[in-house]
């Protein structure tokens, strides 16, 4: 038997009348007659023509959709609509019956909700194809991107003793029996006992480690799961999330900004070159579920037309002052349509701020710089006072179209005692970040970095509406199958 080839490189071929063999699922069966087969390799399905009259009617019973068969027989130029070649089959064997009573997924039209509860299918249609295969190009694209500038790909740890924000939001890793740890003689629970002899969690961010790399490699990069127990059933939380966390010693926040502007636009572009196919069907999607929206719900772009937008226009930047300026003169803001109203300086921007600011306003990327002090995090460099007195940080959020905050990174405080003394104001005890702390002590130097939550990228890239659908197995508050 002649060796299989791909239906991607088929397709993209041109006939030669040689014999081909081809392996896959079969998606559809007309007449008796035409397969329309997928291997995953493309979005685009290949027709196999059977010959009915010379074929076993056992067989081409076993021939249902989900079933997955080898196909040899001739390439040729197809009269068919929609394709160049296909495969005249003279041998056909059927690898993995699929009974189409009870296969649960029809060649119709399901719901991205029913999709989900069988995830493990759901790669089988074409949206998902897609999608898996846009998140495939993008995660290369990243390793690209870090790799041509020289940056060191640093594995941080999963399991963790910090928890680099202070927020709680971690899932503790333990092996004492729950129905009976050992307790101090206070009645704590002694996790001197446990399997680490201290408290551990899973990693919310590896940027503390990170920093570490940092500063004796120049330029590092993370690309690893991230967890987060926080309980959020939106659209674009997971429990469990892919980050990319680059950390570059001698930066300051401009070169922070402009190394995040150019990774997304190098992935975005990379996809639309790499997955024409499957950003067409996506855009295509897209368009198709519109049509059911009211008038002022759909958008003005397309899917392709929003990635080609982005790549070709600058982010817009301002500081968090100048937004609150903007969203407190904001007409939703007059009228009471945000459901949290902004008063003043100092409040925390909610997704509906964020969206407002880049969906209404600019109409673009938004990168938002110079947060208030009280807001973020203790590792971002602390500014003067500006000319209003405000306290802020040298922290930068980078805000998409109906995704809200992308990347969120900043200038660190490298200075050893305006961390410290940040640190025993949040009450962040200093004896469990020592080795942090040594990098302030031990040649320290401006530094910056950011947080890219790659299942957001996803999400903007293929134009999906819910971040579950980007990610092959997703976990969120009740759910952990498959
Ligand atoms: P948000 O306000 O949207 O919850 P955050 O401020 O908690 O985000 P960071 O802690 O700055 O986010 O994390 C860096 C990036 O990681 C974010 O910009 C976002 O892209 C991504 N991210 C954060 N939390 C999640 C999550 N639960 N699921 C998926 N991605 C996330
Ligand atoms: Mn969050």
């Amino acid at each position: 038997m002649s060796q299989r080839i791909k239906i991607k490189a088929i397709l993209a071929s041109t006939p030669t009348d040689t014999r081909v063999t081809v392996k896959g699922w079969v998606r559809t069966f007309r007449n008796n007659q035409f397969i329309a087969l997928n291997d995953g390799s493309t979005n685009q399905n290949l027709q196999v023509v059977v010959d009915f009259e010379n074929t076993d009617p056992e067989l081409l019973k076993r021939i249902t959709t989900g079933a997955a068969i080898s196909a040899t027989g001739m390439l040729i130029a197809s009269l068919g609509k929609g394709q160049s070649v296909e495969v005249k089959a003279t041998e056909i064997e059927v690898l993995g019956d699929s009974d189409p009573e009870k296969y649960p997924l029809q060649p119709k039209k399901h719901s991205l909700e029913f999709l989900r509860e069988i995830a493990h299918l759901r790669f089988r249609t074409q949206t998902f194809g897609a999608i898996f295969r846009v998140r495939n190009s993008l995660a290369f694209a990243v390793h690209q991107f870090f790799q041509e500038r020289g940056f060191v790909y640093l594995h941080t740890p999963v399991i963790t003793a910090s928890d680099a924000e202070g927020a709680g939001e971690a899932f503790k890793v333990t092996n004492f029996d729950l129905a009976n740890p050992p307790k101090t003689e206070t009645g704590e629970i002694d996790y001197k006992q446990d399997f680490f002899g201290k408290a551990t969690n899973l990693t919310v961010s590896g940027q503390l480690e990170g920093e570490l790399g940092a500063m004796a490699l120049s330029d590092i990069y993370t690309f690893g799961p991230t967890f987060r127990a926080e309980n959020s059933n939106t659209t674009r939380h997971l429990a469990e999330f892919w980050m990319i966390e680059p950390e570059m010693a001698f930066y300051d926040l401009d070169d922070n900004m402009d190394l995040a502007e150019a990774l997304l636009k190098y992935t975005i572009n990379y996809a639309l070159e790499k997955n024409a196919d499957d950003l067409a069907f996506l855009s295509q999607r897209l368009q198709e579920e519109e049509k059911s929206k009211p008038q002022q719900e759909r958008s003005d772009m397309s899917l392709l037309d929003k990635l080609q937008f982005c790549l070709s226009n600058d982010f817009e930047r301002l500081t968090y002052t100048q937004a609150i300026d903007i969203l407190k003169d904001s007409t939703p803001n007059k009228k009471k349509k945000f459901q949290y109203p902004i008063e003043g300086w100092g409040a925390d921007l909610q997704s509906e701020h964020e969206r407002y600011l880049v969906e209404k306003h600019f109409k673009k990327p938004v990168i938002l710089t110079d947060y208030p002090k009280q807001i973020k995090a203790f590792y971002m460099r602390q500014n003067e006072l500006d000319a209003q007195g405000h306290e802020t940080v040298r922290a930068m959020d980078i805000l998409f179209p109906g995704i809200g905050e992308i990347v969120g990174g900043s200038q660190r405080e490298e200075r050893l005692d305006k961390l410290e003394q940040r640190m025993d104001e949040m009450g962040i005890p200093k004896e469990d970040l020592w080795w942090y702390l040594d990098t302030r002590r031990f040649g320290a130097c401006p530094h910056a970095g950011f947080g890219l939550g790659f299942e957001r990228l996803v999400l903007f890239v293929t134009g999906m509406g819910n971040i579950r659908d980007v990610i092959p197995f997703p976990r969120f508050p009740k759910n952990a199958e498959f």
